[in-house]
């Protein structure tokens, strides 16, 4: 009998009481005992939901109070420095400031898992030898097993991987730190050996990168140590979000069996396993339904394919399973009401992914005949979605595929416009601008929420806006800024804007994915063709081009970064729902230009998230992200000056990327790491205008003029003066009004110092 798994199910809950209880708790509005048992409460549910539907192995140690990175650096007592711990249990207190800071020290890095939006806490292996200050997975295991009768797997994120994400020490190290993990793993099995567990889950997504000898050597010492340890216990080593790499290691190691991921690594992972083969003594754990993306799975294709594995790997071996953690999914469709039915029909959240693997796990083995009907069921609804009208707009689909055999750009390079857009704007040297949002106060968020309830008429809600946009203007001509903005106060979300404005897209209620802690997000879904319907920001646009003499700057959200925030279709490529998105927005780009607006920012701080995690697949990204951008703005005037911004600041290994983009600013956030990126300009400077963020807007502290004035003066080191600007490093939506207002004028009085410095030279 072929048996199913969940790698991991999503911690928040359908209603997102998880976030609900951590906020209470932070907020001193939960006490700590009540605090856990709610917690306990969520996690218990959400095991007893898998049981009741069938799932056959349940992962345990997959909840978490924050993040499960965090939870494994806490277990093995990895606390920086400035936390003063003490040993022991790590207290809440100190986890959370780990995680979100105290009123005393930093909180730890935050980045990207993986190609993900999940966020994990950055482990900082700064001295302290590790302890094992509690046996986590043993504890989840007797929970499941003690409350539900759960016969659970317990998950943990393997050493190999959990240091490669760690940070702190020196390559040099690798092995010291190495040495003194193993034991402490060792621990944690043989108890999981001794209490009776039968499978753990060992989590490895660092497989799927590239690795060298030396990291092949690390993981075979690993395996051979836990074999060793805790012979009797079974150890499945799960990779996921690709193909691995070094196949043949892999599958050679003692472990029990080996999970891939044949969603997003089928090709490279199917090529490997049909030419390498697939050892008899181990179970294939095979990830067939798609953890991270939100659609129904074609069960027949699915079925063929498990058939397709199971002529190399026996059906008795083999573990039908999700891709990777269904962590990245929302939880259920049952609670939608407002979606259109065939798109509602064609939609498997976490809930409706565990049917599915139970299904496939008992159809594989059963008669064809017995599961017809769900199959029957399935084509249906896929069906439907396929012929629906939103996703058969021939007129885009043909406009689209002209332009993208085209290759888009300015009709002038850069050098050329450059002067033509200086000798109409005829702006100073060094400009001053923003990034595009100012302070969303509660005011602005309310006025917001009466229009969305009806309270407040249209008519009401944009005079309101308006007065926004007035007070603003004047602030930015008061403090001196040279480009103005409006202030996007009629927008909560760069991407939700646009998608609630066009065509193809849609919006759940409840469809909420973690971000990292508490903060969760709800992408639009993109399952249409995406299609401009009207103009979307011109009006207010414009409006505030009617109040000053000052150039102001329209504001759009690039095509990249719409898509990788959203959840988007599986029916054609990621490059096509690119150049649609682009072709819509080309078509805000010329309404604004038509209405007056001579420049115009296209906004992409999302382009790095897309990268793919095969280095032979970046160029190819980056190449067709590029022309996206090029296609949104490629037909405007040679007057008309393109801008863009970027958040982060891990640019250095794509800065040719960027430059090819041809936007005629660039705005990048850089105050927390600014050596860094003026250290990859000395490498490689930038031949087009740019303004490095001279200040850090993610803290209300107001930076000193002195501060931004070294900030400059270390970017003209290795940027032309004549093509630099000043800008703060982000928008100012999260700030407070008085800490903008006094942070931009020291902006500017940092400006006009370096103005009387470098003007005679330039
Ligand atoms: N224009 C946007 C703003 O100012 C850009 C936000 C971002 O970079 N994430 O808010
Ligand atoms: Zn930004």
């Amino acid at each position: 009998m072929v048996k199913s798994s969940v790698l991991g199910y999503p911690r928040i809950g359908a209603d997102r009481e998880w976030k609900k209880a951590l906020e209470a708790f932070w907020s001193g509005k939960l006490e700590e005992s009540e605090f856990h048992s709610k917690l306990k409460e969520i996690r218990l549910n959400h095991l007893r939901k898998q049981k009741e539907k069938g799932v056959d192995l349940i992962s345990v140690n997959d909840f978490s109070y924050y993040d499960h990175i965090l939870d494994t650096a806490a277990m093995f007592g990895i606390i920086p420095k400035r936390f003063s711990y003490e040993g022991g249990v790590v207290p809440l207190p100190t986890y959370y400031g780990i995680a979100r800071g105290t009123k005393d020290a930093t909180a730890s890095e935050m980045t990207k898992w993986f190609n993900t939006n999940y966020h994990y806490i950055v482990p900082e292996l700064d001295g302290a030898a590790p302890v094992l200050t509690e046996n986590k997975p043993l504890e989840a295991y007797r929970e499941a097993k003690q409350e539900l009768g759960i016969e659970g797997k317990p998950v943990i994120v393997g050493p190999l991987t959990f240091l490669k994400l760690s940070k702190g020490y020196s390559a040099s190290e690798t092995d010291a730190w190495l040495a003194r993990l193993l034991p402490l793993y060792v621990q944690i099995l043989q108890e999981l050996a001794s209490e009776g567990v039968q499978w753990v889950q060992i989590d490895e997504p660092i497989l799927v990168t590239k690795l060298n000898d030396a990291d092949l050597q690390r993981l075979k010492t690993i395996y051979e140590t836990f074999a060793a340890a805790a012979p009797s216990l079974n150890i499945m080593l799960q990779t996921y979000f690709e193909s691995v790499e070094s196949y043949s290691d892999i599958i050679a190691l003692p472990v029990n069996g080996v999970g891939l991921d044949f969603v997003h690594g089928l090709s490279g992972n199917l090529a490997s396993i049909k030419a390498v083969g697939f050892p008899a003594d181990k179970v294939l754990g095979a990830g067939v339904i798609d953890g991270r993306g939100i659609w129904k799975a074609p069960l027949r294709e699915k079925l063929a394919l498990l058939e397709e594995l199971a002529e190399i790997v026996p059906a008795d071996r083999l573990i039908v399973q999700s891709s990777c953690s269904l962590l990245h999914v929302p939880v259920t469709v049952t609670n939608e009401s407002k979606l259109l039915p065939e798109l509602k029909n064609a939609l498997a959240f976490a809930d409706e992914k565990l049917d599915e693997l139970v299904l496939l796990a008992k159809a594989i083995s059963a008669s064809g005949a017995e599961f017809e009907d769900a199959l029957e069921k399935c084509d249906t609804a896929l069906q439907a979605l396929k012929q629906s009208g939103e996703r058969n707009r021939n007129d885009i689909q043909q406009a689209v595929a002209a332009i993208s055999v085209l290759n888009p750009g300015r009709s002038l390079p850069f050098a050329e416009r450059h002067i033509a857009q200086q000798k109409k704007w005829q702006l100073p040297i060094f400009p001053t601008t923003t990034i595009g949002s100012f302070p969303q106060s509660a005011e602005v968020r309310k006025a917001r929420q009466q229009w969305r309830k009806g309270e407040w008429n249209n008519e009401q809600y944009a005079n309101f806006i308006r007065e926004q946009i007035d007070i603003w203007i004047k602030l930015q001509e008061e403090i001196g800024l040279d480009v103005l903005v409006h202030g996007e106060f009629e927008r909560t979300d760069m991407v939700e804007f646009f998608g609630e404005k066009l065509a193809g897209f849609a919006f759940t209620q409840y469809g909420w994915v973690q971000s990292y802690g508490s903060r969760c997000v709800k992408p639009p879904i993109i399952f249409g063709d995406v299609a401009f319907e009207e103009a979307m920001t011109v009006e207010e646009t414009k409006y505030a081009q009617t109040k000053t003499e000052r150039p102001v700057k329209g504001m759009l959200t690039g095509p990249i970064t719409i898509m990788n925030w959203s959840f988007v279709r599986d029916d054609i490529t990621r490059e096509q729902i690119a150049y649609q998105l682009a072709y819509a927005l080309r078509q805000e780009v010329e309404a604004l230009e038509q209405a007056g607006i001579g420049m115009i920012q296209v906004d992409e701080p999302a382009v790095r998230e897309g990268l793919p995690l095969k280095e032979e697949d970046q160029a190819e990204y980056l190449a067709w992200a590029v022309k996206a951008f090029r296609m949104t703005t490629c037909t405007v005037q040679d007057t008309t000056q393109i801008h863009t911004h970027m958040c982060y600041c891990e640019f250095h290994d794509m800065i040719d990327s960027i430059e090819a983009m041809d936007a005629d600013v660039i705005s990048i956030e850089t105050s927390r790491s600014h050596g860094e990126l003026i250290h990859s300009f000395e490498l490689n400077t930038y031949k087009l205008g740019i303004g490095l963020g001279v200040y850090d807007i993610h803290s209300p502290r107001i930076p000193r003029v002195e501060e931004m004035t070294s900030m400059i003066e270390r970017a003209l080191r290795v940027l032309d003066p004549k093509l630099f600007w000043i800008n703060p490093d982000c928008g100012l939506k999260t700030r407070g009004y008085e800490e903008t207002i006094d942070s931009l004028r020291n902006m500017v009085e940092a400006t006009e110092i370096a103005r009387a410095k470098h003007s005679l030279q330039v």
